[in-house]
């Protein structure tokens, strides 16, 4: 019964790390190193559990001092992986300082100043402190998803527990304060003090793993998601990827007011037959960059064919199109593409069309390809637009 906490505890970090090790398979951006924060965080609480639970080591100052760095640690590592999911960090000096500010009083408590209630306030006001402390930094996870702000209320539950159920229950030590040591730690067990304190990690600490392992489902079914609709050479949208982002823009904007462009390298087999496949590739992955920075955030640039692309515009008239077109134009023909010689000049042309009331976007696609066909038959580099003379 007793170990039923630290084993609930290790499983939760033998998840943690089996979902990095998933997402390491699955995924091909690794930046998911912060699941085995958590999981050394899960770990080491079970571990101090094990230390106090099973008086490993049986001497109490070794004890004291092992299971307070394992349960500082611990908190620490949730620290820093609550932090680093979404790539915030802390300087070493913050977790080393944080540690040493707590576990060096505990030890003087011990060995100096020998104060187990002492103690007892240092290492679960420090935990506490360090949970508000998250809790602060990660004021971001208020303002995320559901499950975020459950994270966060979470977090702060766990810490300003600390600092209620503390002074409630301390009574209980105070009552067992005159028993020899060996005595007095194995009554401590039996307090009022260590039944909630120990209960209420254990429920907070499985409610948080249950609440990350959720998070981190979600997670990776969004980067899942992200890689599904990305292209991944250029970066920029797929096919599909403009399928799923397209109803949004137009939920939000009027049709009448959007545009669709459809953008093409000319003579790109030229370049690939000169300078390799792999230069073509940067070509394209640069030219998507300059594509990239032209629009706002509203818009969509998906590459749905070897070089050709398209462009999907918010709140834009066809006019107001045809000018931004001429300027990515006009930036491509006068930029420097690397590993490509300093003559060679790389151009693109472009078709336009308007977005119709019942227009499906591959029909206007369509269109707009057949008005870049238009343009390259007149000779490329050059901007084509419907209702408006080349
Ligand atoms: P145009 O001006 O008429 O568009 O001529 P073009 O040479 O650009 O067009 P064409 O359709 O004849 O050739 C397109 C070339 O694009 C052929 C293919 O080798 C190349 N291509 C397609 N996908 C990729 C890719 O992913 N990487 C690279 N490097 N080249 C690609
Ligand atoms: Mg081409
Ligand atoms: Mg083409």
């Amino acid at each position: 019964m007793t170990f039923i906490a630290p084993i609930l505890l290790a499983i939760f970090a033998l998840a943690f790390v089996g979902i990095w090790g998933a997402c390491r398979i699955i995924l091909t951006e690794h930046r998911y190193n912060f699941l085995l924060a958590y999981g050394a965080s899960f770990l080491a609480f079970s571990l101090a559990m094990l230390v106090q639970f099973a008086h490993m080591p049986d001497d109490a100052g070794y004890n004291a001092i092992i299971s307070g760095s394992l349960y500082i640690g611990a908190c620490l590592l949730l620290v820093k992986g609550i932090l680093g999911r979404s790539n915030r960090t802390l300087p070493a000096a913050f977790y080393a300082g944080v540690f040493f500010a707590i576990l060096v009083p505990l030890s003087y408590f011990y060995y100096i100043d020998r104060n187990l209630i002492a103690r007892i306030y240092l290492l679960n006001f420090g935990m506490g402190g360090i949970f508000l402390f998250l809790a602060a930094r990660a004021n971001f996870l208020r303002h995320g998803t559901v499950t975020d702000r459950i994270l966060f209320w979470l977090v702060v539950a766990l810490g300003l527990q600390f600092f209620v159920s503390i002074p409630l229950t301390i009574g209980s030590v105070t009552a067992i304060q005159h028993l020899p040591p060996v005595e007095r730690l194995r009554e401590l067990t039996t307090t009022s003090f260590w039944i909630w304190s120990k209960g209420s990690v254990t429920l907070l600490g499985a409610t948080i793993g249950l609440g990350l392992i959720t998070i981190s489902g979600a997670d990776i079914i969004t980067a899942l998601r992200g890689e599904r609709d990305t292209d991944p050479l250029t970066g920029a949208l797929n096919r599909r990827g403009l399928d799923t982002h397209l109803p949004q823009l137009l939920a939000r904007n009027n049709r009448a007011a959007v545009s669709v462009i459809v953008c093409d390298l000319d003579y790109f087999k030229s370049i690939n037959d000169t300078y390799g496949h792999a230069v073509g590739d940067a070509v394209l992955t640069h030219f998507t960059q300059i594509l990239k920075k032209s629009i706002r955030s509203t818009d969509l640039v998906a590459r749905i064919g070897g070089e050709e692309f398209v462009l999907v515009l918010a709140g834009m008239t066809v006019e107001n199109a045809y000018l931004f077109a001429e300027r990515i134009r006009k930036a491509v023909q006068s930029q420097h593409f690397e590993k490509v010689a300093p003559t060679q000049i790389i151009t693109c042309s472009f078709g336009i069309t308007g977005f119709r009331k019942h227009d499906d976007l591959w029909a206007a696609v369509k269109r707009a390809d057949g008005i870049l066909y238009a343009a390259k038959k007149a000779g490329r580099n050059r901007t084509y637009a419907e209702g408006i003379a080349a």
